[in-house]
């Protein structure tokens, strides 16, 4: 191991290194504290081709690599076994826009560019970078592809897949795939890049990537909106999808429960009505026309559902200001739960028709199985996904299952539901990724024990 991680100092340089214990830490564990590895070095890379000669080097000597980016993630997909064999491949050095053309609504950036940084350069140029999530300030643009990232805009704008024209990938032998297109129509022959997207690592490092950008929205209104029930809140996505078509860019789901345990465990938030409700709803609509045209349309959707007792309150955000205090309601949840103890997060999704049904038939299971229970359920309810998160696994993959959903919505896989997933695909659907994998990575030095 000595000779190995002298020829990756060789590299890398000694910026590139990381060796000793108390520096290796914080990259060996997850951002859940769930997992702990013991990596036999972090190797940091400050370009592709420092990248590709790492990898060509584990390739030679089969040492097995974990690539990370931001390490947010919140299945244990970025962190190593505790073998002392694997290295970490941190790409957080390879943080260069390398180009914004806005003509061609695109940005080619590095996979260590962190994603707030990326909303900023495309803010700059006039456009916008779509993908948006609690843990943008330190999650990281490889990363976010290779977990296919959702976050709170997918009801306008699709998933990191949808954002994405080309890649650069360093494949498992250290070969540099030059997959660097912008390019909104090409059909010659197998999307590549749709394999390393959401594969976690197992099949390739993702270097670079061309993003799609969009025009910058110039107005918004964020409201939100007290329910009586989930069913209630489906019927208001109905309704302000009729009235606002592309306009509505968010629209979040969460229990009473989601709050009290933010408004506990952060002291700069404030509830949003006088008196509490069962649920609530966060809706945002923006527009690429500036004025106060966004703001009366979401008034008149929400006074035509009060009007019609679908919903019990509303409040639409008067400023900037109030409008960020409405999304850290929303934002907070994951880390609220997480400073509230111990908890097993269910990231699921189900056909945005049958939410409800599947909240209700799983809150009476578990209630029935589980006396005492409780439910933090809240989640992107626009696009169909849920975080359920309680005590019991078993009974709400099942459920989720009966539903016609997934068990991972967008975390991913990781380590966390590996054998889990083995219950809920065929065996045909289990037996195809294993061939791509095979295909794409045979010596298994691509983040070996995720996935699959
Ligand atoms: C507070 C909070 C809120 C979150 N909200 C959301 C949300 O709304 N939606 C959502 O989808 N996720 C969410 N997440 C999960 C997480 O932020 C995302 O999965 C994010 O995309 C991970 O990015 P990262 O850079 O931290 O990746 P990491 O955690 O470092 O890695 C994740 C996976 O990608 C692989 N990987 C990383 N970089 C590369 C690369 N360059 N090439 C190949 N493989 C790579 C790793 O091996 C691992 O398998 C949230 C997390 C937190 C902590």
């Amino acid at each position: 191991m000595r000779s190995f991680i002298e020829e990756i100092q060789a590299i890398v340089g000694p910026a590139g290194l990381i060796t000793s214990p108390n520096e290796v830490a914080p990259y060996a564990t997850d951002w859940r504290r769930r997992y702990l590895g013991k990596p036999a070095a972090v190797v940091r890379p400050a370009s592709t081709a420092e990248v590709a000669r790492v990898v060509r080097a584990c390739a030679d000597s089969r040492t097995a690599i974990v690539p990370q980016g931001g390490n947010t993630g919140l299945c244990g997909a970025a962190t190593p076994d505790a073998s002392g064999t694997q290295i970490i491949l941190n790409l957080s050095r390879m943080n260069r826009i390398r180009e914004v053309d806005a003509r061609n609504n695109t940005m080619t950036a590095e996979a260590g560019c962190v994603l707030a940084t990326l909303h900023k350069a495309a803010e700059e140029r006039g456009r916008l970078f779509p993908l948006s999530l609690a843990a943008e300030g330190s999650c990281e643009i490889g990363g976010n592809l290779s977990t296919n990232a959702g976050g709170t805009a997918v009801l306008r704008y699709g998933n990191a897949r949808e954002l994405v024209l080309g890649l650069e990938v360093v494949l498992a032998s250290g070969e540099v795939w030059e997959g660097l297109r912008g390019l909104r129509k090409d059909n010659t022959g197998y999307d590549l890049k749709q394999l390393f997207i959401g594969a976690e690592g197992t099949l390739g490092v993702i270097t670079a990537a061309v993003l799609k950008l969009f025009p910058l929205p110039k107005s918004r209104a964020t409201a939100v909106v007290a329910l009586q029930s989930p069913e209630k809140a489906l019927a208001l996505l109905d309704r302000a999808l009729e009235g606002c078509g592309e306009r509505l860019t968010g629209f979040e789901l969460f229990s009473d429960f989601c709050l009290a345990l933010v408004l506990r465990h952060f002291r700069d938030t404030a509830a949003p009505f006088p008196r509490r409700f069962p649920h609530y709803v966060l809706m945002e609509l923006s527009d690429t026309q500036s004025g106060g045209g966004v703001r009366a349309l979401a008034e008149s959707v929400l006074e035509a559902a009060l009007e019609e007792k679908s919903i019990l309150d509303a409040a639409v955000a008067h400023s900037e200001t109030q409008a960020r205090a409405l999304w850290k309601l929303r934002e907070f949840i994951s880390e609220a739960q997480a400073q509230e103890g111990p908890n097993i997060k269910h990231d699921v999704s189900i056909p945005i028709s049958r939410i409800a049904d599947f909240i209700s038939a799983t809150d009476q299971e578990l209630a029935r199985a589980h006396a005492g229970v409780r439910m933090v359920t809240f989640g992107h309810v626009g696009d169909g996904n849920l975080h359920y998160n309680v005590s019991i696994n078993r009974l709400v993959h099942d459920s989720v299952a009966r539903f016609g959903g997934s068990i991972s919505a967008e975390h991913g896989l990781g380590q966390l539901k590996r054998a889990e997933i083995q219950r809920y695909k065929s065996a045909l659907e289990l037996e195809l990724m294993r061939k791509l994998k095979r295909a794409l990575d045979p010596h298994g030095i691509m983040n070996p024990g995720k996935v699959l």
